[in-house]
């Protein structure tokens, strides 16, 4: 064994972090929070090592990333970029793989500790399953393999024996408001939701509104498909999905709550009345080095929030009439089955056509509406009907595009 190989993490010495190196796959690399788990990385390169690095087509970013944090393994999913990175790799001893096959390949590698799963959408879910099949650790961005498969993938890791950790920030500080609660009773949680770029409009505004628009985010600056799903509300109803799973929660303990300041970043209620809750500047990077550092706290530099600036902390219920989407993510939690799926995947298909100026912003809502109802409702999915489920729905929700 050698030197270093010592101290590498292995979930024998988990509970043990202190000089331990925690070897990091991050799937999703080039991302908003791919980018930006590098930069923890890179400020605690003592904890931390780089393992397996993925992008779907930025090469050049990509190539970038893997000279900085020399990684086993890179992997591209735009297959017409393996030979350019393959040539800009060919001093080192990266490896590089290429497709989706590339991805699950990755996944799989025995020489890491921890899944950053931070890749966007449904291509998320397969190389996450893998990893956790493989015992691996999540550190759980992708939101939608929750939304899609979450009774699957909650099985699958109880099974393992495997851990996910949030990183979405809401579900984060939720976590965090459990530490210590392990035996008490949740009354309900409570999300909190900054109303995205277009709180208090009405329908007659929203018909209008353009892809730029609707791409500047208030609070948090993000992957192009998140900003969307935030300007409709659709995030918060996958964030509902996702904590159903995440602290197997019934639809009628999870509240959302618009807190346009997005400081507080999520509640606890217990059943004796008491409310606990997790503040802080909006940063992504704090949920994703907690998620790292779990079940420590190790300090940073991120800015500190200022209490002697006026500052006002305000609360309002979101307008479901208007953001239909939320209401519509509602109707798929209360379902169940394959319908998260389909709303998923009717979604990812909207939003798409919505920042290729194909269709309007509530068209979105209609594309996701139709394709609930026209796809067959199925109660307890296999893993393969989920896959089918959601190749239906994009199949049919891409034909509305024409309409
Ligand atoms: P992004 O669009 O900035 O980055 C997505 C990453 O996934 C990129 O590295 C891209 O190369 C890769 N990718 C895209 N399509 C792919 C495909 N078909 N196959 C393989 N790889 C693919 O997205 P993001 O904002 O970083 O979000 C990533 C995930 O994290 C999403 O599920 C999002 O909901 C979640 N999330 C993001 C934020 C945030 O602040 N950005 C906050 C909470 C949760
Ligand atoms: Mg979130």
């Amino acid at each position: 064994m050698s030197i270093q190989s010592q101290f590498i993490y292995s979930p024998d010495t988990a509970g043990n972090a202190g000089s331990i190196v925690k070897r990091i796959a991050i799937f999703g690399s080039t991302g908003s929070i791919g980018t930006q788990a590098l930069e923890v990385i890179a400020a605690h390169a003592d904890k931390f090592s780089v393992e397996i690095l993925t992008a779907h087509t930025n090469h050049e970013l990509l190539i970038t990333q893997a000279l900085v944090f020399k990684p086993k393994y890179v992997v591209i999913t735009d297959e017409k970029k393996y030979t350019l990175i393959k040539n800009a790799l060919s001093s080192t001893d990266i490896k590089v793989l290429a497709g989706e096959q590339g991805l699950i390949d990755a996944a799989s590698y025995q020489g890491y500790d921890i899944m950053l799963a931070a890749i966007v959408g449904y291509a998320g879910l397969k190389p996450t399953l893998e990893a956790i099949n493989a015992g691996k650790t999540i550190a759980l961005a992708n939101k939608e393999t929750l939304v899609v498969a979450g009774d699957i993938i909650i099985q699958k890791a109880k099974e393992k024996n495997v851990k996910i950790l949030p990183v979405d920030s809401e579900h984060s500080a939720i976590f965090q408001c459990l530490v210590g609660e392990e035996k008490n009773v949740i009354e309900k949680i409570i999300l909190t939701a900054s109303g995205g770029p277009f709180l208090g409009r009405k329908p007659n505004f929203l018909v209008n509104v353009k892809r730029d628009h609707a791409l500047q985010h208030p609070n948090w600056s993000m992957g192009a498909k998140i900003t969307i799903d935030s300007a409709t509300l659709m995030n918060k109803g996958l964030e509902m999905i996702e904590a159903k799973w995440l602290f197997d929660l019934t639809p009628e303990q999870i509240q959302v709550v618009i807190h346009p300041q997005s400081i507080i970043h999520s509640m606890v209620q217990f059943e004796d009345g008491s409310i606990k809750a997790q503040m802080g500047l909006p940063d992504m990077k704090l949920p994703i080095h907690y998620a790292f550092t779990y079940p420590d706290r190790v300090v940073t530099d991120f800015p500190r929030y200022n209490f002697k600036k006026p500052n006002t902390l305000s609360f309002e219920e979101p307008d479901i009439k208007t953001f239909r989407n939320l209401a519509l993510a509602m109707e798929a939690l209360n379902k169940g089955g394959n319908m998260p799926c389909i709303l998923n995947a009717a979604n990812e298909i909207a939003v798409f056509a919505f920042l290729k100026n194909r269709v309007g912003f509530l068209d979105i809502t209609e594309m996701i509406e139709r394709t609930m109802e026209k796809i067959p409702f199925i109660q307890h999915p296999t893993l393969e009907e989920y896959y089918d489920s959601d190749g239906e729905a994009r199949v049919f929700a891409a034909s509305l595009i024409e309409m």
